[in-house]
This record gives structure tokens, sequence and C-alpha cells, in this order.
């Protein structure tokens, strides 16, 4: 028996929203009872894709994050529903029973992830069904991972030691999303956002040219990155933790030393750096 998850990859993810526009092709007015009856033309999808932007100007950058159901191992909806109205099978894919949760409306405040849609119309919550009756027909792998054109979406079996799916999750650094909710999901991710510092160094006496190649190093005590500036003089350090301390500093030959601390409880531009020449 497979047990199914997905890996999703947010640098690659360009928020063209093809998955979500091919859940809504596929379950727009179609039942595939008893797994899920048609979804809402109108309605929110099932695929949810959020935006963020961080940074400040000129240093922005922008993640999107796809969230469909994450299929979890203790999944709060399912220990929240009497019936059997939510579930989950053998092979991990969690579903709302259309008919068991007619009128049940509690069940989308149900999930903290906030990925159960209220169908009005039909009066039943909904959600993602990772395409289960695709997958039954012996599909690979849902509509949204197929349309998505930049494989920012990987699906497969968790427990196969050779798929694809289960090679990356035993050789990334995956995550969960959300973790403090302790769901235990089968939708992993990949280079969730997290804090970055950048500035850009200037030589006091040669503001004409771009300080290209000036070391600069930061550290939080047991851990040291080190990067030098760009052609333009830009640098930048990623993947920082938001609720830790750091040092920068810069000790460029001929320049005085320039040192900053900081805790970069959101993202950093440190601007312009003017190092002064020694002497
Ligand atoms: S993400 Fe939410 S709806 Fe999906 S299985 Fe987990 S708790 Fe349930
Ligand atoms: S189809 Fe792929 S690249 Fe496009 S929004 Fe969805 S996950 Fe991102």
């Amino acid at each position: 028996m497979a047990r199914y998850g997905m890996v999703i990859n947010i640098d690659k993810c360009n928020g063209c929203y093809s998955c979500l526009l091919a859940c809504k092709d596929e379950f727009v007015a179609n039942d595939y009872l008893p797994f899920s009856a048609s979804q809402p033309s109108d309605g929110k999808s099932w695929m949810k894709i959020s935006e963020r932007e961080r940074g400040t100007c000129p240093k922005v950058k922008v993640d999107y994050i796809p969230l469909p159901c994450l299929h979890c191992d203790e999944a709060s909806c399912v220990e929240a529903s009497s019936n059997g109205a939510v579930y989950r099978r053998p092979d991990g894919i969690v579903l709302i029973d259309p008919e068991k949760s007619k009128g049940r409306k509690e069940i989308v405040s149900t999930c903290p992830h906030r990925v159960i849609q209220w169908n009005e119309e039909k009066g039943i919550p909904q959600k993602c069904t990772f395409c289960a009756h695709l997958l039954d027909q012996g599909w690979k792998e849902p509509r949204c991972v197929e349309a998505c054109p930049s494989g920012a979406l990987l699906f497969g079996d968790l427990d196969d030691p050779d798929s694809a799916i289960s090679g990356l999750v035993n050789n990334s650094p995956v995550e969960e999303y959300h973790p403090e909710f302790g769901l235990k999901p089968n939708v992993l991710y990949l280079n969730l956002p997290k804090r970055f510092i950048a500035g850009e160094v200037l030589l006091k006496d040669r503001q004409d040219e771009c300080a290209h190649g000036v070391k600069v190093t930061l550290s939080n005590g047991a851990l040291e990155q080190i990067c030098e500036t760009d052609f333009l003089g830009d640098f930048e350090f990623r993947g920082l933790e938001s609720n830790r301390s750091y040092t920068i500093y810069i000790a460029h030959e001929g320049y005085q030393k320039w040192e900053l601390s900081v805790k970069p409880g959101k993202d950093l531009n440190l601007g312009e750096i003017i190092l002064e020449p020694t002497g």
C-alpha cells in the first residue's frame, strides 16, 4: 500500500496559478462520488496560493506558497469529525464524505491551515482530495502536479524507497508548514521563506566604483557565514532565523572595520555601508 505525499519547492514556484486552474478544471461541475462533489466555479480554490512580498526597496523578494490540504497523519479535521464525515484512507489521503458531512459547517474550522472551504450551494465542507478518483484509476499524480510547468510540485509514494519523492525527503532539508500545529503533514516544503539581510558596500575614497569582492561576515557565535560583494557591491545572507541575534562585520584591507549587531525580526536591507580608509 502506497503512502501518498507531496513536496512543494518554494524556490521553483513562480506563482503562475496553473495548479489552481487545473484543480478548477478537474472539479468544477464534476462530481466524483463518493470522494468529492463538484466545486463551485466562483468559490475559493482547493489549492490556495499566498503571495509574500518581503524586504524594502530595492532589496525586495516575492515568494509564492501553494497550500493544498496537507493530508496529515494526525489530522485535526479527522479527530474533530464524528460519524466518519472526515476520514483518512490507508494510503494517507484525507477525504471529506460529501454525504456524511452535509450541513456540517463546523468542519470548516477544524483545520488550522484553513484549507477547508464551505460550499454554500450544496451545504458541504470541501477540500483537496489529492485527485483520489484519478489515482484509483492508475494516475501517477494529481492534476495540479501534472499542470505545474516549473516542477515545483513533486508527488509520489513516501514509503517507496525508489520513488523520487522519498529520495528528496531523505536527502533534502524538507520542512513542515507550521510544525507547531503538530499535524504530521504528508505535504512537505523545500525553501520556505526565511529572513534575509542585505546591503551595499561603498569605499569612501572610491565611490565612483562598485566595491566588488569585499568580504562580509555574519556570525551568531555558533555559526559563521561569509560572502563577497558582487559586481554592484551588493551582499546578502539568506535562511536566517528571526529569533536569533547576529553580528555582521566587514574587515577590508586598507579600510576601518565596520560592525553591526542585529536581530532580524523582519527582512533587513542595511542600505549603503560606507567604509572609511585607514590613515
Ligand atoms: S491540512 Fe487541514 S484539512 Fe488537510 S488533513 Fe490536515 S488538518 Fe485536515
Ligand atoms: S503551477 Fe507550479 S509554479 Fe504555478 S503556482 Fe502552482 S506550484 Fe507554483
